[in-house]
């Protein structure tokens, strides 16, 4: 066996809530715009045409715990409040009736976004990776078993910034619901065990101050508390 010539990075991996078992975190895959206010608060008619994606590197993850750092080069860091989906069994071209047997479970979390690099990027027609793909910015809370998890259908979501809330709605005014994007994603890519898809977030984004507490979750997924620093 050959040596490396530095030592990998860390394999990462989100805790389960329930178990000593940890869940590796193989890609992270992000739906865009699948609320429709939120669609609507950036300036867009929500198309029920396709769904799009974009991703994150797999070191971009931080635990939604203690504190996450206020990006580097941004003057308007955004929070996304967002249900996380953890895929379990791989698959391909699958079914709309068959795409909730891929998910191993659900977890809260954040996407954050770099959102006057993002701005920028949509006016030039560039990639948007530098305001999406930042570290520290795909935060998540331990995973919630399937099995556990009452209804990914339907479920409040939420998100206050300082005890204020500013981003409350319903999983169920999704513009694409969780078996769509699964099976819509699944016919881009072979989806593997230890893919995360944050599902889309609904309106009320906004930037976030150093020193700020944001309190978030998904009722019968998870709740969490992070400070920004
Ligand atoms: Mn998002």
């Amino acid at each position: 066996m050959s040596d490396y010539v530095f030592s990998p990075p860390a394999i990462q991996a989100i805790p389960i809530f329930g178990s000593d078992k940890l869940f590796p975190v193989n890609r992270i895959f992000c739906v865009g715009r699948n609320y429709e206010a939120h669609a609507k608060e950036m300036g867009v008619e929500v198309d029920r045409e396709a769904p799009f994606y974009f991703t994150k590197s797999v070191a971009s993850i931080s635990m939604a715990e203690g504190s996450i750092s206020y990006a580097k080069r941004t003057e308007n860091y955004h929070y996304e409040m967002e249900l996380v989906l953890a895929i379990g069994t791989a698959g391909l071209d699958v079914g709309i009736d068959q795409a909730e047997s891929l998910i191993f479970g659900c977890a809260a979390g954040l996407d954050m976004t770099r959102r006057d690099l993002q701005n920028n990027s949509k006016k030039q027609g560039r990639p948007w990776d530098t305001s999406k793909d930042v570290e520290e910015s795909a935060v998540i809370t331990p995973i919630r078993p399937i099995a556990e998890v009452p209804s990914f259908a339907r479920a409040r979501i939420y998100m206050s910034q300082n005890g204020e809330m500013k981003q409350e709605s319903d999983l169920e005014l999704m513009v694409w619901s969780v078996p769509e994007i699964i099976a819509d994603l699944s016919t881009l890519y072979h989806l593997q065990p230890g893919d995360l898809i944050y599902t889309g977030t609904p309106a009320g984004v906004g930037p976030v101050e150093r020193g700020d507490t944001l309190v978030g979750g998904v009722d019968g997924v998870a709740e969490f508390t992070v400070s920004i620093t």
